[in-house]
């Protein structure tokens, strides 16, 4: 079955820009050759949407995304009956084309889906690779190059919407975490083209607020606020200012917090 996959030396160089942390793209492709769905953990805006994205094109799959939210149902995903001209015809979910063409479907943030949706990833995430589509009576096997990737914010977790046991243990897992220094400089230059001192300024911030995260915020300042902080100030705007609307007015509507905030901000610009 392997050999329908392309070899390592067909891998597409042209992929979305992703600095990676560790060993993590020897195991996604290990994870994809071996027919192992996957799941990444991390807090929000670090990193995990990217890399999927840039393995799936490095890998050359077709993605199909979902944003999970609490509505969402096994029919948003398999797919489902539409009536249009008198007639009823049937709609692939993105999880069905994921599956039908190979490619990667990626759930994010899969806790906030209903109950029901872990009922047709079970048979696809074991080894036995099924999509049972109820509706039509299909049983669709999926190919060799299909993957299921969830990924999940451990911090916004009660404990009963934690997931299963019986669903993470048939999952290959990594974590993920906000990015060192060096890196998260890597990665705003390379996502922004800033300068290496805005780089390092902007990470310095960063850094003196997740100090303060488990103290004041619900949530740490994120790679993406740094983002969009950079492309604000290389547009010209004033640091201090693209600082407060694009990081600080993001963490907290507290005006307290929002204060304490903006002095780790001025010390800095
Ligand atoms: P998550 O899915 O974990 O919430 P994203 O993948 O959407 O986060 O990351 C948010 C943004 O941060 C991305 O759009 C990208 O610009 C940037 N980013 C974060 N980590 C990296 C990384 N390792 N390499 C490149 N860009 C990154």
């Amino acid at each position: 079955m392997k050999n329908d996959l392309p070899p390592e030396s067909a891998l597409q160089p042209d992929a979305p820009f992703y600095q990676p942390a560790g060993d993590e793209i020897t195991i996604f492709e290990q994870a994809w050759r071996n027919h192992l769905p996957l799941l990444i953990k991390g807090p929000t805006g670090c990193g995990k949407t990217r890399f999927v994205a840039h393995m799936a094109a490095r890998l050359g799959l077709p993605l199909y995304t979902v944003a999970c939210h609490d509505d969402l149902t096994a029919a948003d995903l398999v797919g489902r009956h539409l009536i249009g001209d008198g007639e009823t015809v049937w709609c692939d979910g993105p999880l069905t084309r994921a599956v039908r063409e190979g490619g990667i479907c990626y759930l994010d943030e899969v806790v906030e889906a209903r109950k029901d949706t872990t009922v047709v990833l079970h048979p696809l995430a074991d080894d036995r690779r099924l999509l049972p589509i109820d509706r039509t009576g299909e049983l669709l096997q999926a190919p060799p190059s299909f993957m299921l990737v969830v990924s999940y914010n451990p911090g916004y977790q009660n404990l009963l919407k934690g997931m299963k046991p019986s669903t993470r243990q048939r999952f290959v897992s990594l974590r993920f975490d906000f990015p060192t220094s060096v890196r998260e400089e890597a990665i705003l230059r390379g996502e922004t083209g800033c300068d290496a001192d805005l780089a390092r300024r902007l990470v310095n911030i960063a850094g003196a607020l997740r100090a303060l995260k488990d103290h004041d915020l619900e949530e740490a300042a994120s790679t993406r606020l740094l983002i969009y902080a950079a492309l604000l100030i290389k547009a010209g705007m004033d640091p201090v200012a693209a600082c407060r609307a694009a990081v600080v007015e993001s963490l907290t509507d507290d005006t307290e917090i929002v204060d304490a905030l903006m002095e780790v901000v001025s010390a800095t610009f």
